[in-house]
């Protein structure tokens, strides 16, 4: 159900001309329909909120492991944005870019791109959002990530090496 709210950096703005264009591209993409599925599957409330977004409050479903993400133009919760925006109040504006995200990776594709950047951002960081540039270019402090220094590849190369072993239940080299 989509209602009608008038409280403060959560109240329905009018539309800027760009913002149709990422409204119209986000549901021909498909992204934002699959949003309202992920929101509708996970029993969030929908509504409408600033800049052509939709919120959805009190998303149920542990998966994604997140604060807040946003599928298209409809942006995920597991409380609700104004509890959300008491720790990161900036936290729409880095929502909205993942939005834009969206539409210019014209849809799905934004899922393969964004899982490889991810990888990245570990391998380099430890972190998955530090050197992720989709968390970058929507703002790591506004959406409440610290940034983190990147590891020299060998050391991290080591890390990755003896959790492998580990897993595996291979003794270390030089035994314990
Ligand atoms: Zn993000």
């Amino acid at each position: 159900m989509v209602s009608a709210s008038s409280d403060g950096p959560l109240a329905p703005t009018r539309l800027s001309a760009m913002q149709w264009v990422r409204r119209i591209g986000n549901v021909t993409n498909l992204t934002t329909p699959l949003g309202l599925v992920v929101a509708r599957i996970g029993r969030a409330e929908i509504r409408r909120g600033p800049r052509g977004l939709l919120l959805a409050e009190g998303y149920r479903l542990s998966f994604p492991v997140a604060g807040a993400f946003t599928v298209g133009d409809v942006v995920l919760t597991g409380s609700t944005f104004a509890e959300r925006l008491r720790v990161t109040p900036r936290l729409l504006e880095h929502e909205e870019r993942h939005s834009w995200q969206y539409l210019c990776c014209l849809g799905l594709p934004f899922y393969p791109v964004y899982v490889v950047m991810m990888g990245w951002s570990v391998l380099r960081t430890g972190d998955r959002a530090a050197r992720h540039a989709f968390e970058r270019h929507a703002g790591l402090a506004a959406g409440g990530y610290p940034d983190r220094p990147v590891i020299p590849l060998p050391t991290q190369l080591r890390r990755a090496g003896s959790r492998l072993r580990r897993a595996l239940r291979w003794p270390s080299v030089g035994g314990r």
